[in-house]
């Protein structure tokens, strides 16, 4: 019979997709925490002593701000991954802010206690490199993509990739924090989001928007997300389902 806490792995990809014997050495170090959207998981600079696995709904972002106070989003995670130490192996200073994006729970382990448990098991350090090479292969398209695309394409992509790990039309997004993931203004990005609507690809509503018609808007937006999810599906095996959602996870091979 598993635990309440074991049970909660169902609602990470990559927790879900650990063999049992994997599980076995990580239960005892996990621990399922709430956040609330806003919330700060880790700050620029500081140690980062625990990853976090999203679970359910929850989505984190990963946010780059300059000094003039201006920032912009470098990468999006939820239910298909784990934020903090993930790259850099843990123990070392965070280079960006981890902002809880979508609130719920998350369930966290201490980073050196990982590291050991990837040193006792090779399907975990595999897991958690192609898991990192995903990662990263997401940083790399948001650098092109925030060099080379249009504003309204770079908005439709970042739409798309919540609406994956959301698992929903209706995106709980407000026009702020939606400004400050893009890195615009935020009278700007209503203009933008107007022209969308006015497509019939978006409704806008307050602290919302409804994702109208997913397969245009697939068409619209820059290739950057379709991209990515190619390379998920290569490097991590069926996580994305038939409605470009996330859906399950093979174990690796
Ligand atoms: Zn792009």
């Amino acid at each position: 019979m598993p635990s309440a806490l074991e049970r909660c792995f169902e609602g990470n990809l990559l927790l879900n997709c650990l063999n049992p014997e994997d599980r076995r050495r990580l239960l005892p170090d996990l621990e399922r925490i709430e956040y609330k959207r806003g919330e700060t998981l880790f700050a620029a600079g500081r140690e980062v002593d625990f990853i976090s696995f999203p679970l359910d709904q929850t989505v984190v972002t990963l946010v780059i701000s300059m000094i003039d106070g201006r920032s912009a989003e470098t990468a999006t995670i939820g239910r298909e991954g784990a934020v903090g130490g993930v790259v850099s192996n843990g123990g070392l200073p965070a280079s960006t802010h981890a902002l809880i994006q979508i609130g719920g729970p998350v369930l966290r382990m201490d980073s050196a206690r990982l590291q050991e448990a990837k040193r006792q098991s090779e399907s975990l350090r595999n897991l958690f490199t192609r898991y990192s090479d995903c990662l990263l292969a997401q940083v790399l398209q948001s650098v092109a993509c925030n060099a080379l695309h249009p504003i309204e394409e770079r908005c439709l992509r970042w739409l798309l990739t919540l609406q994956d790990r959301l698992d929903s039309n209706v995106l709980p997004i407000t026009q702020e924090s939606l400004a400050a993931m893009l890195g615009v203004q935020r009278t700007y990005l209503t203009r933008i989001l107007r022209m969308l609507q006015q497509q019939g690809l978006i409704e806008v509503g307050r602290g919302r928007i409804t994702i109208l018609n997913r397969p245009v808007i697939e068409e619209v937006a820059c290739e950057c997300h379709a991209s990515v999810r190619r390379h998920f599906e290569t490097v991590l095996g069926a996580i994305y389902g038939p409605n470009g959602r996330l859906v399950a996870i093979e174990p690796p091979g």
